[in-house]
């Protein structure tokens, strides 16, 4: 079996940026980037223009900016291996990294797979519909492009996520609707409270999206009040689901300490987890920021810590 000081698990900012600084470093980190798991690369890959990552004064596409984040990493020798980790094993040392086809050994591990927006199974919102043509899981990604400027933009979710994103999203739609199920927002009280005194959002309390229709892009949404049962179509220009993440943990089986909602807990001022030689970086660990930057710079915490810790075991 292979044995390796340093493993990655992951294929997005965070992962890179901890492998460029752990080959670096000399640790010869081998990286899984997973293939059957979504895009290698991360929730960049179904960005269009990232004009936030400090750097690129143009922007740049995500699937290109992650290009780069790879292409550094090969450059200075990290292995990448284009398989899924079905299972680790954190119980003994080496820890034991099962890929679909590849087990190897490894000292230390760094876990960085991220989280994925949470979306529903609404007729229009599917692959091969509007998704990406006006429905997408993320405003802060997507809300500059043209296609939401002036238009009335409806944010699904009751939380402070759906209300961060329905304020970010006034400065580009004619008007943001936050459509809640229910008549109470779990939003923070100063969240909830930004978004109903906010001239340009109105809760559509108690009501769900049936269904999105349009021509190239959306035009409409059809709307159901959950306490009267009543529809009604209302013109729109986008629909973005802000109800939570599901960080990516299920082949972790409960060996790492998460908090209440599931990411990784890592312990403060450094990306150390609950097991001492498993490091946790991106947003697998961040229900808050879940920025590109944000990974990026948690991925560098991440292998500085890996190799301090390699070095206090003595293992070089
Ligand atoms: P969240 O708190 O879990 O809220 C998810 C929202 O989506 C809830 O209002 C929920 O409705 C709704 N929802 C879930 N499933 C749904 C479904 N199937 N249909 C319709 N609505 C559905 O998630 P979040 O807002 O992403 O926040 C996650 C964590 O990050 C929280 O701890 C939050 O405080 C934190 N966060 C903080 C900030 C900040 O401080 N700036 C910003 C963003 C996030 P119900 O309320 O009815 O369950």
């Amino acid at each position: 079996m292979e044995k390796r000081k340093l493993v990655i698990i992951g294929s997005g900012p965070a992962a890179h940026t901890a492998a460029i600084y752990a080959a670096r470093a000399n640790l010869e980190p081998l990286l899984f980037e997973g293939f059957m798991s979504g895009p290698a690369g991360g929730q960049l890959m179904t960005t269009t223009e990232v004009e936030n990552f400090p750097g690129f004064p143009k922007g740049i596409s995500g699937p290109e900016l992650m290009d780069n984040f790879r292409e550094q990493s090969l450059r200075f020798d990290t292995k990448i291996l284009t398989e899924d980790v079905e299972e680790v094993d954190l119980s003994k040392r080496p820890f034991v990294v099962k890929g679909a086809t590849t087990t190897v050994e490894a000292n230390a591990l760094i876990i960085a797979t991220g989280a994925t927006a949470k979306r529903l199974d609404i007729e229009g919102a599917r692959e091969g519909e509007f998704w990406q043509r006006g429905v997408t899981a993320c405003a802060v990604c997507d809300g500059a492009a043209p296609i939401f400027r002036n238009r009335p933009l409806f944010v699904i979710g009751g939380g402070d996520s759906a209300v961060e994103e329905a304020v970010f999203l006034t400065k580009y739609g004619s008007k943001v609707y936050i459509v809640h199920r229910r008549e109470e927002l779990r939003a923070s009280k100063i969240m909830a409270e930004r978004a109903l005194k906010h001239p340009k959002i109105e809760v559509l309390w108690n009501q769900v999206i049936e269904k999105i229709s349009g021509d190239k892009v959306v035009q409409k949404v059809l709307l159901k009040n959950l306490k009267t049962g009543k529809t009604e179509e209302r013109e729109a220009g986008g629909v973005f689901f802000a109800i939570g993440h599901q960080p990516n943990t299920p082949f972790l089986k409960g060996q790492l300490e998460t908090n209440d909602v599931g990411y990784v807990v890592v312990k403060a001022g450094s990306m150390r987890t609950s097991v001492d030689g498993v490091f946790a970086a991106g947003d697998i660990q961040d229900p808050v920021y879940r920025q590109a930057i944000t990974a990026a710079g948690t991925g560098c915490m991440a292998a500085l810590d890996a190799e301090r810790w390699l070095n206090e075991m003595g293992i070089e």
